[in-house]
């Protein structure tokens, strides 16, 4: 039985006590591993395909991490190959003037996946009860009662179609130190090098506070979430991966039935 990091209501965790490198869940080691993620890239993309023609589920993939955690990595690597007409991937920045003038699940509802369509979301409504607490920029009075809110939006897309994956890529604050100094010493990474990403990770400790406590608050039984140790690629894309093509697998999408019988149909 593969290790899958999902996490499980009655069981409250510490995000110190959750590994951040995965080795030990994959003794094969690196090569072994991509080999095996190679292989599972190539499945989601006859699943997604069969998925996307099936029409009948819809797949929301929630990823959330500190800076430099991993998000866009994720996306470009296990999505590669997939038929991009099934798959939408929603980036949720500050939010516009427009986005602040409405309920904070607004600009989320609006991008939740329709039928036969996988959405990714890099970052998400979570940030509501993370950047949002961590700086300060509402009262706790308005994001205490967001996790409880959280909870109610999920079940209900699930209760509607929507099955609802929401990975935490866990990486080492050492990690994203070495990743931050990669953006400042390689010209082409410099554009994704941010004076504001310093001073997040200067409360790194306010964040894993915050993180851990989304973690705990919103691990239903409708929408758990999975804490992937993030701090190598390799297994970070594996254990992801394996989630996603289980759960695909799980809703076993059909192509659906040919309109009629088509051993009748002439083609001049
Ligand atoms: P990036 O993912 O590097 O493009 O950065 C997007 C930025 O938008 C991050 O600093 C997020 O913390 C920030 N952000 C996303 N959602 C919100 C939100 N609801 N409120 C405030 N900041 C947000
Ligand atoms: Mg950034």
């Amino acid at each position: 039985m593969p290790v899958t990091h999902r996490l499980v209501p009655e069981r409250p965790i510490r995000l110190t006590e959750l590994p951040t490198r995965g080795q030990s869940f994959y003794p094969a080691g690196k090569e072994a591993a991509k080999a095996e993620f190679r292989a599972l890239r190539k499945e989601l993309a006859e699943l997604q395909y069969r998925f996307y023609a099936d029409g009948r589920f819809r797949l929301l993939i929630i990823l959330q991490a500190m800076d430099a955690g991993g998000k866009d990595g994720t996306i470009r690597r296990v999505f590669q190959g997939v038929n991009p007409q099934g798959v939408r991937v929603t980036s949720f920045k500050v939010p516009s003037k427009e986005e602040l003038a409405h309920d904070f699940l607004w600009r989320i509802h609006k991008a939740v996946p329709g039928n036969g369509m996988i959405g990714i979301f890099n970052r998400s409504h979570y940030e509501d009860v993370l950047v949002v607490r961590v700086h300060n920029l509402v009262p706790e009075s308005v994001w205490r009662p967001r996790y409880e809110q959280i909870n109610q939006f999920e079940k209900m897309l699930t209760e509607t179609g929507t099955t609802i994956l929401k990975f935490y890529l866990h990486i080492s604050k050492e990690e994203q130190k070495q990743r931050f100094q990669e953006r400042v010493d390689n010209p082409e990474k410099h554009w994704k090098f941010s004076h504001d990403d310093l001073k997040k990770r200067a409360l790194w400790d306010a964040y894993m506070a915050a993180y851990e406590e989304a973690l705990n608050r919103c691990t239903t039984p409708w929408a758990p979430w999975y804490v992937i140790p993030a701090d190598q690629k390799w297994y970070r894309n594996l254990a992801i991966a394996r989630v996603i093509v289980d759960t695909i697998k799980q809703l076993d999408p059909q192509f659906p039935p040919p309109e009629g019988d088509l051993s009748q149909v002439v083609i001049e």
